[in-house]
């Protein structure tokens, strides 16, 4: 199948001249588009939530689209949940599912209300004199092993820093309510991108297994299975979009199965999606600018991985349309780079593109999650803009991009030293 971008090339010539490359750009009736179609999916359930994870794309004019269309957030850090409180999202809206969580993000999060998902059963004591055991608390799963769903869709629970062990989950329950917690809620993540639409229910059976048993074992009510992220979406064009509406029937199916015949019926179903919601709904829009052929051939643009760490860090495919040129034949095979001295700073290895010139504007797909939010400054390499395209086809900037005075701001101390006046001479 053809990936298309949401715009056109003309739209993309109208939206750099106003912001120079590189930038993201999000597309908000896309957005719109997957959330709806999440929520119609599990409407099923009337007490239904998604929180969506903040840290794919932390930018509030993104989390105020989420939040008109119903959703509340995940976040796992002091700036996440600032800005999540700042757009307005409060109490149970919020989910807390960090980890190695400081005393102080407890402590806020308890302010807000936030629903705190305990990573470890050691976090008990910490929790209970930064901020206090609320009544309601969730409790973070990890059951070991490999989780296998189907050949191409697996996990590694027995090797990830997350979440408690099933003995821990029990003695937690005990803990806890020796403490003064009444209720209680699961959450566990086994698998990230997953595409195969069997995954979510697989992982939803695990939770809803483990609360039933629970809840025979000590009688405690559960007021929330939350299901967390993980579901994939197609980067390659080879690939398809998971079924969302799928994926919410066999979701139900398996509640219906589990959790009603245990007296469950009652529990509240959550999701913390991110990748689905936001990331094909993302271009990294860069021009070409330079060319160069030696033992292979070399597109240099304008971005880097600074700006779209995913190909440097995984080796993650992400599609490359040339603008203007989606119907001219792939017929020159080029490493597409960046320009930072590390040698893993490519946007694309041997990709067949069709023949590239120099001012060419290339739309690199699927960053709308876990894309400008990896950014980073090495090289001294800024952060890029981010424009968001709304519904009616107009566009704005929702962050600008990193100055160098940015950039050089940590490291003036006192305005009077010559150090400071020199880079700030060096900024303009
Ligand atoms: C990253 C994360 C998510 C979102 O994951 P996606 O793969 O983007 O769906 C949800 N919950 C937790 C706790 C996470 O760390």
């Amino acid at each position: 199948m053809q990936k298309k971008p949401f715009v056109t090339k003309e739209k993309l010539e109208q939206i750099n001249r106003a912001f120079p490359t590189p930038y993201h750009l999000y597309d908000e009736a896309g957005i719109r588009r997957t959330a709806r179609s999440l929520l119609a999916a599990f409407s099923w359930h009337e007490n239904y939530r998604e929180h969506y994870a903040v840290k794919a794309c932390p930018n509030p004019f993104i989390l105020e689209i989420l939040k008109e269309e119903g959703c509340g957030v995940d976040c796992a850090s002091m700036a996440e949940l600032k800005l999540a409180h700042a757009c307005g999202f409060e109490g149970e809206q919020i989910m807390f599912s960090s980890n190695e969580t400081p005393a102080e993000e407890y402590e806020y999060a308890r302010t807000l209300g936030a629903i705190i998902n305990l990573d470890d059963i050691t976090h008990i004591p910490f929790l209970a004199e930064h901020g206090g055991i609320p009544k309601r608390i969730c409790l973070r799963y990890n059951p070991g092993g490999a989780f296998h769903v189907s050949p191409t869709c697996m996990g590694e629970p027995g090797t990830s820093k997350y979440g408690m062990t099933r003995e821990q989950i029990f003695e937690a329950v005990r803990q806890l309510r020796a403490l003064g917690a009444e209720e209680f809620a699961l959450h566990a993540f086994l698998a990230s991108n997953a595409l195969d639409n069997a995954y979510y229910a697989a992982n939803a059976r695990v939770l809803f297994e483990l609360a039933a048993d629970v809840h025979r074992e000590l009688g405690v009510p559960f007021f929330m299975v939350n299901l967390s992220g993980g579901v994939g979406i197609p980067y390659r064009p080879d690939e398809a979009m998971p079924d969302i509406a799928l994926i919410g029937r066999e979701v139900e199916r398996t509640f219906e199965e589990v959790m009603v015949p245990a007296g469950l019926w009652d529990t509240r179903i959550s999701t913390e999606l991110g990748r689905f919601m936001t990331g094909p709904h993302g271009l990294l829009i860069t021009k070409a600018v330079h060319e160069k052929h030696i033992y292979k051939e070399y597109i240099g643009v304008d971005a880097c991985a600074a700006n779209l760490m995913r190909p440097a860090m995984y080796g993650a495919y992400h599609h490359i349309t040339v603008m203007g040129k989606e119907d001219a034949p792939c017929d020159h095979m080029y490493d597409v780079v960046g320009s930072l001295c590390e040698n893993n700073d490519k946007f694309a290895i041997d990709r067949m593109l069709p023949k590239i010139d120099m001012g060419d504007i290339l739309a690199i797909h699927d960053t709308g999650a876990h894309g400008f939010a990896m950014g980073y400054n090495y090289n001294g390499r800024l952060r890029s803009a981010e424009v968001l395209l709304n519904e009616d086809g107009s566009f704005r900037l929702i962050r600008r991009a990193e100055t160098l005075s940015d950039y050089f701001a940590t490291l003036c101390f006192d305005p009077e030293d010559p150090l400071c006046a020199a880079l700030s001479h060096a900024a303009d």
